[in-house]
């Protein structure tokens, strides 16, 4: 069975298809380019559901199974920003210098430091399919620090302490965030969705 996985993220792909692997080892997890797909896609969902679901959809389309991921940062007392806006919250897409800063900035004199990383990845199957198209979502709590701490991951990891791992996700080495991360959480419950689904209709 073969999963084709919208994103150009190739390091993504692998990830998503060797834990995967471990619960369906059939699978085949392969990126747009490799099944030959070059759509552009517009994400202008008002939700992670909804833009991982225009993801997945896009490859559906084609006749594929089509599964895509949404991710970024939540804060509660910014009202859930950065939100669906994580990758581009100080205006410039993938700048992770700008979007901590401004994050820093906003929260400056907010006592409430509490957040989420959420994941939600959907799950699209090709028309006429006896399958039902389905989404998950993971979240990993934590608090926003004052300053940055740590060297290692990306984006938002040096603000975010995660209080359970007495550290934060960019103090985490990448098999320890691997085990906690919204993106594990999700992936691990995709998987068993994913296998219901499929063993339901067999
Ligand atoms: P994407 O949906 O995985 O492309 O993530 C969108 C944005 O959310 C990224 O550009 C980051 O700003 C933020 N983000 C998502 N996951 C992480 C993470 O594990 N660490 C830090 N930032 C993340």
């Amino acid at each position: 069975m073969k999963i084709v996985f919208a994103s150009g993220n190739k390091h993504k792909i692998e990830e998503f298809g060797a834990i995967l692997k471990k619960y369906i080892p059939q699978i085949e997890v392969v990126s747009m380019k490799d099944a030959g797909i070059s759509d552009d896609i517009v994400e202008d969902g008002a939700t992670f559901e909804a833009n991982a679901m225009i993801k997945a959809r896009a490859v559906a389309k084609y006749g594929y199974i089509g599964v895509a991921d949404d991710s970024g940062l939540t804060v509660d007392a910014l009202g859930g920003a950065p939100g669906i806006y994580s990758a581009r919250y100080a205006g410039e897409h993938g700048n992770d210098k700008k979007n901590n800063q401004k994050l820093l900035l906003d929260m400056r004199r907010i006592e409430n430091r509490a957040g989420a990383f959420v994941c939600t990845i959907a799950c699209a199957f090709p028309e006429n399919s006896q399958y039902s198209d389905f989404c998950v979502r993971g979240e990993c709590e934590g608090v926003i620090l004052h300053a940055e701490k740590g060297e290692g991951g990306f984006g938002y990891d040096p603000l975010f302490f995660v209080e359970k791992c007495g550290k934060t996700y960019a103090e985490l080495s990448s098999d320890e965030k691997n085990e906690i991360s919204h993106r594990a959480v999700a992936t691990k419950l995709f998987a068993e969705k994913f296998v219901n689904e499929i063993s339901d209709k067999e």
